[in-house]
């Protein structure tokens, strides 16, 4: 058939609707622009290629309902689908990250937040400071604020810390956000009575957690009089745990997150490291590789890996995890349950890094100890590193408008946004993914980057294939477990809800 003679008789048959394709084992996997998916077997993807899959039957009557079909395509279903895939885009930042200092008594050997020692007190935020980023991150447009305490590490400056949440409170009576405060600690500084503080504020706690205490200990250094930082970390994950225990607190809503990084000595651990996570009580392990951003950068060559060695090391851990589910053990993999959250569920679970656009400058907002505020955590490391390229304005002089109207967050939404990259536009995978335009500026020199040969494309696309093959084999058992994991943590538990004009 020549082109030309394609009429409106031949698109009105079961031609293809638009739709994109990746081999997945030996099947082939088809999602369209809304991120609808099929799997399909290489008979049934020459039948739809081809336009000739007959009405009436099941292939016809599944690429109909999943919007496969030019014939049956519903344009307001994809539209409504891509709307919910998209609801963070009517909110504003809620991410707010606040560097208190950058004195830490650890060392890190991937260290991305650039510490500085315990003398360096001139990297302390005052108060002063704290309070007029409390006044930017109150006009957000967004209803939900988390303010994120950061380091450094955040207990070193513990005052500042309860200055911020006192402060933030206050001000939020008359305003009337869903505001929450979360931690990242290492918890070596934490006391009874800094505890019983964060409780009552109920500031959500969040630690790292490297794997079993000899791999912890050689990349998380304490000095040697302040013993191990694993025994620390542990220490107090499973005393606050007791706490929400003791306060009568729901186990699955109320617990330590935990964060493990990646590093090369790691690959063969998988098992000791599900282990460790699952004793303490953790219901989630979020496998995340190395940044390039701060330390790491400088120590690559003692603790990374080819991205292969990693992705081998995902599909070993991921199938123990699922095989520990089976078993009765609760513990997520947080990658896995944010892609599957989109592929199952069809609505985004607004994780800023893997979203499109991403969420630097329109989900997160970063403020510096100094008062120097950065679209995102990773564009104050790299202004850290040296590069000011995502440095939007400062406490003192900056307006909020001046911020988030910044022309560097204009360009971080144009490049975060993948239908317009070249690799991308024909990747199956598209509708799930998002890679955040400082990463490529990082590893790549520009913004838009070139996916093909991005570390993190590569990883996105390893972790996608292996989810895929787990839904195409279509095993019960493991279905019902990856179901499980889509379900959405409620987090209105930590909540300071505020009626304005109540209180
Ligand atoms: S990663 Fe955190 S705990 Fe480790 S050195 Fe850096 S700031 Fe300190
Ligand atoms: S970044 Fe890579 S995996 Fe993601 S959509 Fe683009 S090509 Fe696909």
């Amino acid at each position: 058939m020549n082109l030309l003679d394609i009429g409106p008789d031949a698109l009105a048959t079961t031609q293809p609707a638009f739709f994109r394709f990746r081999a997945i084992g030996d099947k082939v996997l088809l999602t369209n622009l809304e991120g609808r998916w099929v799997v399909l077997d290489d008979e049934q993807f020459g039948l739809f290629a081809r336009g000739e899959v007959e009405e009436g039957t099941p292939l016809h009557e599944l690429l109909s309902r999943e919007n496969f079909l030019r014939e049956t395509f519903d344009e307001a279903k994809a539209a409504e689908m891509i709307r919910a895939r998209r609801t963070f885009l009517d909110a504003g930042p809620n991410l707010h990250v606040l560097v208190v200092t950058l004195r830490c008594n650890t060392t890190c050997v991937y260290c991305h937040a650039s510490r500085a020692n315990m003398d360096q007190v001139q990297t302390d935020m005052t108060p002063e400071i704290a309070e007029k980023a409390v006044d930017l991150i109150l006009q957000t447009t967004s209803d939900y604020v988390t303010i994120e305490f950061q380091g450094g590490e955040p207990l070193v400056n513990f005052p500042v810390v309860q200055h911020a949440i006192e402060y933030a409170l206050e001000k939020n009576k008359s305003i009337g956000k869903q505001l929450e405060f979360t931690m990242v600690s290492n918890f070596a500084l934490m006391t009874e009575e800094k505890l019983d503080y964060l409780l009552d504020k109920r500031v959500q706690l969040c630690t790292s957690i490297d794997g079993p205490a000899d791999l912890h200990d050689a990349v998380r250094k304490l000095p040697r009089a302040d013993g191990s930082a694993h025994a620390h970390a542990v220490k107090w994950t499973k005393r606050i745990n007791a706490r929400y225990r003791e306060m009568a607190l729901e186990e699955t809503l109320y617990h330590v997150e935990a964060l493990v990084t990646v590093t090369r000595d790691l690959l063969h651990r998988e098992r000791e490291l599900v282990d460790t996570y699952s004793q303490l009580g953790c219901r989630a392990l979020f496998l995340r590789p190395l940044d390039p951003f701060g330390f790491a950068d400088k120590t690559a060559h003692l603790i990374e890996y080819p991205r292969e060695d990693y992705l081998e090391f995902y599909r070993r851990t991921v199938d123990y995890i699922i095989e520990q589910n089976k078993q009765g053990v609760e513990i997520l993999e947080r990658y896995a349950a944010i892609f599957l959250t989109k592929i199952l569920n069809g609505e985004d679970p607004n994780f800023l890094d893997v979203r499109q656009p991403g969420g630097a400058g329109i989900g997160q907002l970063a403020y510096s100890y100094d008062g120097q505020v950065f679209t995102c955590d990773e564009g104050r490391m790299l202004d850290a590193m040296g590069d000011s390229s995502f440095l939007l304005g400062d406490v003192w002089k900056s307006s909020y408008r001046d911020i988030v109207g910044h022309e560097t967050v204009r360009a971080v939404v144009i490049a975060g946004q993948l239908d317009a990259h070249p690799d991308c536009v024909n990747c199956a995978f598209n509708p799930y993914c998002g890679i955040p335009p400082v990463h490529s500026h990082k590893i790549q020199g520009s913004i838009w980057g070139r996916k093909r040969e991005s570390s993190l494309c590569h990883v996105h696309k390893g972790i996608l294939d292996y989810l895929f093959e787990k839904l195409a084999e279509a095993d019960p058992e493991t279905l019902e477990v990856l179901r499980r994991w889509t379900t959405t943590r409620s987090r209105d538990h930590f909540l300071h809800q505020v009626t304005v004009g109540a209180v």
